[in-house]
């Protein structure tokens, strides 16, 4: 069997950043346990690493959206608990059951599924006004939630991220609901949640942006440090002269000669078209060197004027400063990470 060269393309990921991150957040979180959402592949990290680390750092709660994210994760969590965000459907049943993770009951039907299927350990979602998955109040009367095995309850806010009055009317609402419901743990705040203070901590804190870098609210810059680092091959690298163009749509224009360095990186990795004329890469010392119009599906070029020592087969970081990023190409921070492609060697340093 012939094994892929290296690829082209990689992405550094940064083990201490990661487990900063966490014992950041986790010391936000005013005494509460801090978990760990690792949904969509650990944000697009990968999340098996990105679990093997947090639980070095002391991590003990993690969530995913679905079963089968669930079934990759099970056999290296220890003793860490795993709750499965989207419930349970019928056709997960049989999983669910025996893979001793706990789903989030969002609705009546899910709860009369695990409950006729003998339970266990669950978790439930309350729906405090953002009207995406979970329980509605109006239908919680006592009996719904009878013979439940509840971990923890749970609601999520929907604008955290912003100064909004919903963000107290949530939590106000969710506080009187959850003193009614017998479970061991209270669950409100994801990343920008914390940083809402002392009165959104509750039991548990569930991040998942702000772990890998992404800065949720102000509060966090300076103190969230970046985990990913894109870098990509020199594939070629050629001269354009005074009015000659680089790229689709002929774009870019050179104003005089210019130096191109081809990489091997494009939207199809996750590096988006919003970065075209906008994005950079950046030298060794730190400075910035730019994109040439349009970013392809596979390439970008990159002026390297006055640099004669990057040469075909040198790589090049691509800068990926999250909340920088999301302003340049019109992304969301969410949207840049879970869009990282296959096609990335993931290293962990
Ligand atoms: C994804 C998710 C989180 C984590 O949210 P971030 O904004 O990434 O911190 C927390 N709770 C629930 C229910 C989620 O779906």
């Amino acid at each position: 069997m012939m094994s892929p060269p290296p690829a082209p393309l990689a992405l550094t990921l940064d083990s201490a950043a990661l487990r900063h991150n966490w014992q950041w957040l986790a010391g936000q979180s005013y005494g509460a346990a801090c978990g760990a959402a690792v949904k969509a592949d650990g944000y697009g990290l990968g999340a098996v690493e990105v679990v093997q680390h947090l639980r070095a750092a002391g991590c003990r709660d993690f969530f995913v959206a679905t079963w089968a994210e669930a079934l990759a994760l099970h056999p290296h969590l220890g003793d860490a608990g795993l709750s499965v965000l989207h419930g349970v459907r019928a056709e997960d049943m049989t999983i669910a059951t025996s893979l001793g993770a706990r789903p989030v009951l969002n609705t009546p039907d899910q709860i009369a599924r695990w409950r006729e299927a003998g339970g266990g350990p669950c978790d439930i979602m309350i729906d405090t006004g953002m009207h995406r998955l979970g329980l509605d109040p109006r239908t919680l009367s006592s009996d719904l939630l009878d013979g439940l095995e509840i971990d923890t309850v749970m609601s999520h806010l929907a604008c955290a991220d912003e100064e909004h009055p919903l963000n107290n009317l949530q939590r106000t609402i969710f506080a009187d609901i959850a003193s009614k419901v017998d479970a061991k743990r209270v669950s409100l705040a994801n990343s920008a949640g914390i940083l809402l203070g002392r009165d959104f901590a509750f039991d548990l804190t569930r991040p998942g942006l702000a772990l890998y870098g992404g800065i949720p609210r102000a509060e966090a810059e300076g103190n969230i440090r970046q985990v990913v680092r894109p870098r990509a091959q020199i594939l070629q690298r050629r001269t354009v002269r005074s009015g000659e163009f680089v790229g689709y749509g002929a774009t870019y224009v050179a104003d005089r000669e210019r130096e191109v360095a081809v990489l091997n990186i494009g939207y199809a990795d996750g590096y988006f078209r919003g970065f075209s004329g906008k994005g950079h890469a950046q030298a060794d010392d730190g400075s910035i060197l730019p994109i040439m119009g349009r970013v392809s599906m596979d390439l970008i070029a990159i002026d390297v004027t006055g640099r004669p020592s990057l040469a075909e087969g040198d790589w090049l970081e691509i800068a990926f400063e999250l909340s920088q990023c999301a302003s340049l190409s019109g992304l969301s921070q969410y949207e840049l990470l879970t869009s990282l492609g296959s096609r990335f060697d993931r290293h962990w340093i």
